[in-house]
């Protein structure tokens, strides 16, 4: 009998899974670009952008001269980023900066191409460099739990995911970032800081403005929730240092939070994930050395 109950419960699971994978799937087809873009004011008024041209989300923010975007997609989703951009009404060599927060495929993606179009340069960590110019995304974390372990797998093999995308080549015009640091924003009119937010993965960077927006790649999420990520990345290679990062993010005065997976969110979210899961959150330094 009780055998059968979780056998029952197992197959429901899984089924539930697989319709939130089939729904996840459809999203990602939509193909009215205006359905992509989702316009943001900051503290003084002025638009911000996300784009979400597939599963990761993109966000145009204003700068010296033109936009620092943050993150890309997929190598395929350049072409619907694009029209996603036509929009805004942002033409693509008004990129003038693109921080990519890690070297994940779904992140930096169609950075080469963008490049290549823009000629935008780039803000990278010191740590994602070897990734970037090999044009592949090196994992060795673990899902937040075994349903999105499950769910990751099959996702993995729907989208026939082989973690490489077209090289990154940084040249000494571009900003590699090695410590926390305003500079490289401050030299483009951005008020805000780059800070080090491991835990997601050991090259993982944010980007917090002084008036609290944290632009923080995969070191927070808004993504499969429903099984149990709960605002947390859904893959980590150091837990300790994933919260410690959040504890970070929240020190520095986040208050929303525009993640790489999902819309924005406010860091009351955070602070829930700290009190049920962060207890032994490591105190980092702040800097990728
Ligand atoms: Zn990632």
């Amino acid at each position: 009998m009780k055998k059968t109950i979780v056998i029952i419960l197992a197959l429901t699971g899984l089924a539930f899974a697989g319709l939130r994978l089939a729904a996840f799937l459809a999203d990602n087809r939509a193909t009215d670009p205006a359905d992509m873009v989702e316009r943001y004011a900051d503290a003084d008024g002025k638009a911000f952008y996300r784009i979400n041209a597939g599963i990761n989300n993109s966000y145009l923010i204003p700068c010296r001269g033109g936009w620092l975007l943050v993150d890309t997609g997929y190598p395929d989703d350049y072409g619907r980023f694009k029209k996603a951009l036509s929009v805004t009404g942002i033409s693509p060599g008004s990129i003038k900066w693109l921080f990519i927060t890690h070297a994940h495929d779904e992140h930096a993606g169609f950075a080469a191409a963008l490049r290549r179009d823009s000629g935008c340069r780039l803000i990278v960590p010191e740590q994602s460099l070897r990734d970037l110019r090999a044009g592949q995304m090196v994992w060795n974390g673990r899902a937040v739990n075994w349903r999105i372990d499950i769910i990751s797998r099959l996702y993995g093999l729907v989208k026939r995911r082989d973690m490489r995308f077209p090289p990154v080549q940084p040249n000494r015009d571009d900003v590699i970032l090695v410590k926390d640091d305003r500079r490289p924003l401050e030299r483009i009119g951005i008020r805000g800081t780059l800070v080090y937010t491991p835990g997601h993965s050991p090259d993982s960077w944010s980007l917090v403005t002084d008036d609290g927006r944290a632009f923080c790649g995969d070191a927070a999420m808004n993504f499969l929730n429903i099984l149990g990520a709960a605002y947390r990345p859904i893959f980590i290679t150091d837990k300790r240092q994933a919260y410690g990062s959040l504890r970070r993010l929240l020190s520095l005065g986040a208050g929303e939070f525009y993640t790489g997976h999902g819309p924005a969110f406010g860091k009351e979210r955070i602070e829930e994930v700290l009190t049920r899961f962060g207890g032994d959150a490591l105190n980092h330094t702040g800097t990728g050395r």
